[in-house]
């Protein structure tokens, strides 16, 4: 907990930090200090567990063991991981929908990816996807060099698919109640048991609130961390079986707050009477608050934004979408892309966890850069905001909005500044596949393939889009500069 300033960029974050250091509480940060270093071999994605003949691990510095068991060198071990890692966030959406019994056929996707992309992956036999195609993908280079080719083509299916599956959730969200008991839930609950709780509430006479990042959820300002919400007017934890941070449950147990597993042991009724009660007693560690204010949809914007690039009053879009991740100041490299951007005159869209923090992100601007947002604002001719966010519609909302026709021909890049999870690859994976622009601001674990950079100018090539990212991830600051050379450039697809 030392250095609590550089934990995150957002001072909002500051007094639940100390809260926490102050109850004594772990947190990602102390739990990442003591993982430090880091595996060197992981971090290049150069060991292997496929098989049971290892694991095997491949020296980085060109000593032996240069292969694994089975034969396999680094750069067949490491593109094994990057298969697997994505392969790993598609079924991470999958059985995310799978839990709220959405297990029907995909959607056909071609009519929101733009004309031009859809005829080029119904040409190669890319589109329609289909769920099964799940079983149909391998990673066909780790049996022999020469199907790289056919690799890339089945990196690609995977990331169409991962877009099928976000244009097949549902994004209905609802609305919060002032004053309600907030329950924030990790993973995806079933649609079923979402249902009964808020009819037992109702039945009560009580509002309430459930937040979290799953589908049918309000999305939650935990300043970056569900276990900093844990600090905030939280009145139970509720944990699915596909939730991340299981630390958190140690923490809410310590804080008092009662913890529910969606395991069928505690009823809904149940669960609401616990939040309630512990709602009644409103012992919260800070007086900081989950509920997030979320900037304008971009899909209410379309008329204003179409307006402002038929007139040339925007220079580009960029959509930031991700999670903050323990290995860099929280949202500081958002903010740096966020700024740039904006002087740039570049239209800002938010998505994902840092779409629910759009209010502590527009604070932070304008104490950083006083009057920008209002300067641009006015630019607009005040039909739109310069920063909105995609809200339940998602990633697809967005990517029909820049393929209509005022919008084709504006540069767009989508930037995932900070992220952790494999489904925010995925997400990563899907939007290349559709031929954008991508930046990706975290050091991915797959520079052990020493050809890396010519594998993703091959895959660029096939899918039309372009992946900016390097062994050695540059600042913020460099980023931001990237991120406007693209835009100079004309990322268009
Ligand atoms: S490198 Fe080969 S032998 Fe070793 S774990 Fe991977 S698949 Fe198995």
């Amino acid at each position: 907990m030392d250095r609590i300033h550089k934990k995150s960029a957002l001072p909002e974050a500051t007094p639940i930090l100390l809260a926490a250091h102050d109850a004594g509480a772990t947190l990602a940060w102390g739990r990442y200090e003591q993982q430090l270093p880091l595996c060197g071999f992981t971090s290049n994605g150069l060991n292997c567990r496929k098989c049971f003949e290892g694991p095997c691990r491949i020296n980085p510095f060109g000593d032996e063991p240069t292969r694994g068991v089975c034969g396999a060198d680094r750069d067949q071990i490491a593109m094994e991981n990057l298969f697997q890692a994505t392969l790993d966030g598609v079924l991470e959406t999958s059985r995310a929908l799978h839990q709220l019994g959405m297990d029907e056929k995909l959607p056909d996707i071609s009519g929101s990816v733009g004309q031009k992309v859809a005829e080029r992956l119904t040409r190669s036999g890319l589109l329609p996807v289909r769920r099964s195609d799940l079983y149909a993908v391998q990673n066909s280079y780790f049996s022999d060099k020469a199907y790289l080719g056919q690799t890339l083509v089945d990196l690609t299916r995977l990331g169409l698919i991962q877009y099928a599956l976000l244009q097949q959730a549902d994004s209905s969200v609802p609305t919060i109640t002032p004053g309600a008991v907030n329950v924030l839930a990790l993973g995806q609950p079933s649609r079923e048991f979402l249902a009964a709780l808020h009819t037992t509430a109702q039945g009560a006479g009580k509002g309430l609130n459930v937040y979290g990042r799953a589908d049918g959820l309000l999305p939650v300002a935990d300043q970056g961390s569900p276990e900093l919400a844990l600090l905030m007017n939280v009145s139970a934890l509720l944990i699915a079986p596909n939730a991340a941070m299981p630390g958190a449950a140690e923490l809410a147990r310590q804080r008092g707050i009662p913890v529910i597993c969606l395991d069928g042991t505690v009823s809904p009724s149940e669960a609401f009477s616990q939040a309630a009660r512990h709602a009644a007693q409103a012992a919260y560690a800070t007086s900081a608050e989950i509920v997030s204010h979320p900037v304008p949809d971009v899909v209410s914007c379309a008329t204003a934004m179409a307006d402002a690039a038929r007139s040339g009053r925007i220079a580009g879009i960029v959509v930031l979408y991700g999670e903050a991740s323990v290995k860099q100041s929280f949202f500081e490299r958002t903010l740096a892309l966020m700024e740039s951007a904006l002087v740039g005159r570049v239209l800002v869209v938010l998505g994902g966890e840092i779409e629910a923090h759009a209010a502590c992100l527009n604070a932070e601007l304008g104490r950083r850069k006083p009057g920008l947002l209002d300067a641009f604002t006015t630019d607009l001719g005040n039909a739109m905001e310069p920063v909105a966010g995609i809200g339940p519609s998602g990633i697809p909302g967005i990517v029909s909005l820049l393929n209509t026709p005022d919008l084709q021909t504006v540069p767009s890049v989508f930037s995932f500044p900070e992220f952790f999870r494999a489904s925010t690859w995925a997400t990563a994976v899907a939007v290349f596949a559709l031929g954008f622009p991508v930046q990706i601001g975290i050091r991915l674990p797959f520079w052990g393939a020493t050809p890396l950079p010519t594998i993703f100018e091959q895959w660029g090539q096939l899918t039309g889009g372009n992946l900016l990212t390097a062994a050695s991830v540059p600042g913020p600051a460099a980023q931001a500069d990237e991120l406007l050379a693209c835009i100079k450039a004309g990322g268009t697809r």
